[in-house]
């Protein structure tokens, strides 16, 4: 995904739940980093059903009553979990 696809929206759809999701492309690429659409959508996986194998990502251009009515899930924070590992001396 690229800088200039400002106007894009990100669909998101798992076949096996028949649920659409909308994202923000740049807020996608914060996650994921600069893959395509397509690599996206293997790497993410639905939170209903916790599967990833029925992902399929898009990008889109929403135009007139559909770029009204979407609702955007949006990335509120990205969290780093603290691991800690312990090591006894030799
Ligand atoms: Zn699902």
């Amino acid at each position: 995904m690229h800088a200039h696809n400002a106007g894009q929206a990100a669909k998101v759809r798992c076949g096996l739940c028949s649920v659409t999701r909308f994202y923000k492309p740049a807020e996608l690429r914060e996650v994921y980093g600069n893959v395509t659409i397509r690599e996206i959508g293997q790497k993410m996986r639905c939170m209903k059903c916790d599967k990833g194998e029925y992902m399929d990502a898009d990008l889109l251009v929403p135009l007139g009553a559909e770029a009204i009515s979407i609702k955007y899930r949006r990335l509120v924070r990205i969290e780093f979990l603290r691991h800690i590992v312990w090591r006894d001396e030799p």
